[in-house]
């Protein structure tokens, strides 16, 4: 198989990409390098730098390469910025993949897999989440996930085209090699700011609020390995090409943690006392969001193999500690 990676130079793109070439499979990344990392594109997949906001750069990839099928990772992820500058998100999220569709459609390249989010949900109803809860989503970045989703239904009504949505709850962790792993600028998750401390790079991790009705106060989350997610990509373009019909699956542990219980995690894991200081909780935060992912498990016979916190942290650590400054081209 040959699969186009479309943001693979960054996080969880990087990471699957990594993972279809261990398998052997064809490998050919796009990646525009605004947020992701020329030394996160894995050596052996051919590399295309360009936008999928520009028709004539994502004709030529197809006309190039033959793609059996797509995943697609290329959008802007960051909650905050999101609500700071919303028409970004737009642009970039919806515009990218809406010029990406038409490009696909008109290539007749038929099988597309999704990066989506558990933001979709927005505050959940209950807990675990399931595929086919409420979704309402608390912020733009959620918001344009969500639209991607129905763009691709819509399209497969027209065209036929066939979608697999992943809605990922807490990617964490890196490659087991060490050679890539999470670098965000800015960092604002959880897992690698609390690693900044170890570091040397930060004093102390902020905890956004001690108030919220969970057993200690502060928010819940389930963590899932980035390798783990990566497979569940590779099950679900297997999927696809076996002709199953579109669908959308949640990918998370099942298992939620407090922010105080991951720091306590990162300590044992450190060795580092890492010091955490209470601050008001952050706009748009829900106190707590787990997943049902039973539905990947049955339908895709997705099996996360990273089921242990402090092994997920201990990854995670494995590459900050040798990468304090992440990547150095930029
Ligand atoms: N969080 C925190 N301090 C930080 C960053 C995050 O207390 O410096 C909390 C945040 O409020 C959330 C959890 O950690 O409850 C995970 O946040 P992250 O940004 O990693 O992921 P999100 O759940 O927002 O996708």
């Amino acid at each position: 198989m040959t699969i186009l990676v479309l943001g693979g130079a960054g996080y969880i793109g990087s990471h699957t990409a990594y993972e279809l070439i261990e398998r052997g499979e064809d490998v050919v990344i796009v990646d525009s390098l605004e947020t992701g990392y020329l030394e996160a594109v894995h050596p052996k997949a051919r590399f295309y730098q360009g936008d999928i906001r520009d028709r004539s750069f994502i004709d030529r990839v197809f006309e190039q390469e033959k793609i059996d099928a797509v995943i697609h990772f290329a959008a802007n992820s960051l909650v905050g910025e999101s609500m700071v500058n919303p028409l970004k998100y737009y642009d970039n999220n919806l515009c990218g993949t809406k010029v990406l569709l038409e490009s696909m459609v008109a290539h007749k390249i038929d099988k597309i897999v999704f990066s989506s989010t558990a933001a979709t949900y927005g505050e959940p109803e209950r807990v675990p989440i399931l595929e086919t809860d409420r979704t309402c989503p608390t912020n733009t970045y959620g918001e344009t996930k969500l639209s991607m989703e129905k763009m691709f239904h819509w399209t497969e009504v027209a065209h036929g085209l066939k979608y697999v949505s992943l809605r990922y709850f807490n990617a964490c962790g890196a490659h087991k090699s060490g050679a890539i792993g999470e670098a965000h600028n800015p960092e604002t998750h959880l897992i690698p700011l609390i690693l900044q401390v170890p570091n040397g790079k930060r004093e102390a991790i902020s905890i956004y609020g001690d108030d919220y009705d969970t057993k200690d106060g502060t928010c819940v989350r389930d963590y899932i390995h980035v390798t783990d997610l990566a497979q569940a990509h590779i099950l679900a373009v297997e999927y696809l090409m076996k002709g199953n019909e579109s669908n959308i699956f949640n990918l998370g542990s099942g298992v939620g943690f407090t922010v105080m219980e991951v720091i306590e995690a990162a300590r044992k894991v450190t060795g580092h006392p890492i010091k955490a200081e209470i601050h008001p909780r952050r706009a748009g935060d829900p106190a707590k969001l787990i997943a049902s992912s039973e539905k990947a498990k049955t339908t895709l016979g997705w099996k996360p193999e990273y089921t242990d916190l402090e092994v997920i942290i201990g990854s995670a650590w494995n590459w900050h500690k040798n990468h304090p400054n992440g990547y150095q081209s930029k």
